[in-house]
């Protein structure tokens, strides 16, 4: 593991950084600290939008991609630098998260060659947003259980069912989606991987309100919903094998710059700390100090994993979201207690909170999507122990 960038890496971050701190000038300044759990989620779309397209024209959307399928192909090195400078400039989460770094990869990893040209220039190009369709209201960890179906109508597939949690719906122009298309099939058989248009009026997408306030996710209803029958990836039946190498690009480079944003997180509470002379009591400079050390540690071991062969299932890579997500709760605890009686209370009705109430009760969620703290524990137990699989449904 080097954890030392060369001269030429160093060059590189002082011009990502100067490229960042000039375009989150001007119009673009309402987004700067817009990112992860202190921001509302769907707030300043318009602007965001065109950010996507501002980061497309200094060639800053898909850094890690090929360059042969438009991306910028960049050392692992360069990336990690690259998302620690974008999360230390302020710039904002990004919009196209799910196009980037989910069904760019997986399209680039099974999709036809007419497929990569359709739809990875829009993504690189920051022009098609797109939204994870997978969670239904009785398939969530058990995400095998999907019950949306389709079936093919002429020359489209039809989608009949309801997705819950998309988080990005109401953006979005495309869903990639898992659906039965066997009916008489269970489990992970007779799945198969669409993509599917939202604006149509087949497509009804219902924001849900979240503790925050925000409604960053949605219900999405498919009433007959269509879709060009080209459109799915691998072929007919192969949905299952082709959503667990989308889930294995869940956890990649990027949370390199999450980090960078519970950084900043964890100083402002050292300076809440500090003026309410909580940082005197020894119990909590004990949790601070603890919450540091925490920080360090995941650094060191997203480096170490994402430099082995294969980040995505080699047993250090299984404690990753495991062990920042139950971090990141935590240090939102801390914020809370350090805060006292303050964090309890509103800035203005009729519900504003400030940047760490809002990362308080957004980080309830980190120990549940993307693999709940419970089926995280499950994996390592199976995969990095070897320990006797739980009993699974056989039919
Ligand atoms: C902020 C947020 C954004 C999200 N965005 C998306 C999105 O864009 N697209 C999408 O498809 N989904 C999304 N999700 C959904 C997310 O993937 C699911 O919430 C998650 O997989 C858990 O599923 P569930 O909510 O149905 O809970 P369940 O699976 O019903 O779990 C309920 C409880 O049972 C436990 N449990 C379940 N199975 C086991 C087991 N085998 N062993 C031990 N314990 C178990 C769980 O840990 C949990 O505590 C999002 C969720 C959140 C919170």
């Amino acid at each position: 593991m080097h954890v030392r960038f060369s001269e030429q890496d160093e060059a590189f971050r002082r011009e990502v950084a100067a490229w960042m701190d000039d375009a989150l000038g001007g119009e673009f300044s309402v987004l700067r600290r817009h990112g992860a759990a202190q921001a509302d989620a769907m707030s300043h779309l318009e602007e965001r939008r065109a950010w996507e397209k501002k980061l497309a024209s200094g060639g800053w959307t898909c850094v890690g991609w090929p360059t042969e399928h438009g991306g910028r192909g960049l050392s692992l090195s360069q990336e990690v630098i690259f998302h620690e400078e974008y999360a230390r400039a302020g710039a904002p989460m990004r919009l196209n998260h799910m196009g980037e770094t989910l069904l760019g990869p997986t399209l680039i990893a099974f999709g036809t060659s007419e497929q990569k040209q359709r739809f990875l220039p829009p993504v690189v190009a920051g022009d098609e947003i797109w939204c994870q369709g997978f969670s239904e209201p009785n398939a969530g960890s058990d995400v095998a259980n999907v019950q949306t179906r389709a079936w093919l109508e002429g020359d489209e597939w039809v989608i009949e069912g309801q997705k819950v949690w998309t988080s990005w719906a109401s953006a979005a122009d495309w869903c990639f989606t898992l659906c039965r298309t066997d009916p008489d099939s269970k489990l992970h058989k007779g799945l198969t991987y669409l993509l599917i248009p939202m604006k149509q009026d087949a497509v009804e997408v219902r924001p849900i309100e979240q503790i925050t306030g925000e409604s960053e996710f949605a219900e999405v209803f498919y009433n007959q919903a269509r879709t060009r029958k080209d459109h799915l990836i691998a072929g007919p039946g192969d949905g299952w094998k082709v959503t667990m190498g989308t889930l294995a690009f869940e956890r990649g480079v990027s949370t390199l710059g999450q980090q960078m944003l519970f950084r900043s997180e964890l100083l402002e509470i050292i300076e809440a700390a500090k003026a309410s002379g909580k940082a005197s009591d020894p119990i909590y400079r004990q949790r601070i100090a603890d919450a540091w050390i925490g920080l360090e540690m995941q650094r060191y071991n997203a480096l170490r994993t994402l430099s082995a062969k294969d980040a995505t299932t080699e047993p250090a890579g299984l404690v990753t979201k495991l062990f920042w997500a139950t971090w990141h709760r935590k240090l939102g605890e801390l914020a809370m207690d350090v805060l006292g009686d303050e964090g309890q209370i509103l800035q203005a009705a009729p519900y504003e909170l400030t940047p760490l109430q809002q990362m308080f009760l957004f980080t309830r969620s980190d120990t549940i999507y993307g693999g709940t703290n419970q089926v995280q524990r499950n994996q390592i137990a199976e995969r990095a122990l070897g320990l006797p699989r739980e009993p699974r449904p056989t039919t």
